[in-house]
């Protein structure tokens, strides 16, 4: 009888020591879950950043790190700086706690844009075919221009705006610099005169090279669209394809589509010019010019008279075109206008 009491002790001790066992396990498990919460809660996760292969540092967040990339590839830091070309993007992988570690999102971007390239845009004055001076904005380049007017520069016909688009900046000059320094004086040239009466009848020069200009002046005549489609480039556009700011519009239409006369007038050019491929210009009087580049095939000769919408030629990608699309610009006395001021 004795031992058997004490069997039942024993058991029952041992049924206490189960017990309490349990709890404290309940007891770790809960609080490794508070534990394990809280650090999900504070954690972010890290990341390994590489260039070229190469481990950079870690950083914080990877969103945040890519915004401020692009940002900057958009946008630039400094004065006259169109975008940042950067070649080489970071790689970025996702890493566990690790002891330790040290964030350096500062250090990793700063490494990243060092292999940047800056593109600069400024504006030439230009003056026979020279860059006489350059200064920093459209707007700038513009006053200049009309400051000599008004002062009655001799020169104020001839000069020019160019848009420069550079990955040097040149040295910029002020208006007032930029004015006091291009003045001339009347001349009573007689050059210059006969230069002045043969520009005033129809402008028959078909020219590769125009400036660009943010202003709309009076044609004195009423365009149509040449063709629907869908817009993909527009005036004074930078793109890393070309070497300057685009002069026209790019209206993208399946090949062979027909291209109509945006007005009656002219065909003073029907052939093919370097970049611009099968090319139609129309001379429309007063100076004005409408010109269709990129045509995969021509429907009109130089010499046609043209009424506003019958087919000139045909959308195609010959030339300097990636794609099917018509190039249209408008042109005032070899000055190019933004054709979005007018139509589309
Ligand atoms: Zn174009």
């Amino acid at each position: 009888m004795k031992e058997g009491v004490f069997t039942i002790i024993k058991g029952k001790k041992v049924l206490i020591k189960c017990r309490s066992l349990i709890k404290l396990l309940a007891i770790l498990a809960v609080g490794g879950l508070i534990i394990f919460a809280a650090i999900m809660f504070i954690y972010k996760p890290i990341y390994s950043v590489t260039l070229n292969g190469e481990f950079i540092g870690y950083c914080t967040d990877k969103t945040e790190m890519q915004n401020k990339i692009n940002t900057y590839m958009d946008e630039g830091s400094g004065e006259n700086v169109a975008f940042v070309e950067i070649n080489d993007l970071p790689e970025y992988k996702i890493c566990f706690l690790k002891k330790g570690i040290t964030t350096d999102d500062e250090g990793i971007f700063n490494k990243v844009i060092s292999q940047g390239k800056n593109y600069y845009t400024y504006y030439a004055l230009v003056e026979d075919d020279k860059e006489k001076l350059y200064v920093k904005t459209l707007e700038e380049a513009e006053e200049t221009l009309e400051q000599l007017k008004e002062k009655k520069s001799a020169n104020a016909s001839d000069i020019t705006i160019e848009e420069k688009y550079d990955t040097e900046l040149a040295k910029l000059t002020s208006t007032n610099d930029a004015v006091s320094k291009l003045y001339e004086e009347k001349k009573t040239d007689s050059n210059r005169i006969m230069l002045a009466s043969t520009n005033r009848g129809v402008t028959t020069r078909v020219s590769t090279s125009t400036k660009i200009s943010s202003k709309k002046v009076n044609l004195g005549i009423k365009l149509i669209e040449p063709v629907k489609g869908i817009i993909t480039g527009r005036y004074a556009d930078i793109s890393s394809v070309r070497s300057s700011a685009h002069t026209g519009l790019d209206i993208a239409a399946p090949a062979g589509t027909k291209i109509s006369a945006a007005a009656s007038g002219t065909v003073v050019f029907a052939g093919t010019k370097g970049s611009f491929g099968k090319m139609v210009v129309i001379s429309h009087g007063n100076g004005v010019q409408t010109y269709y580049a990129h045509c995969s095939s021509l429907l009109v000769s130089k010499g046609d008279t043209v009424k506003q919408g019958q087919a000139i030629a045909r959308v195609g990608k010959t030339g300097n075109a990636t794609g099917n699309h018509l190039h249209l610009e408008i042109r005032v006395n070899g000055q190019s206008y933004n054709p979005q001021k007018y139509l589309y």
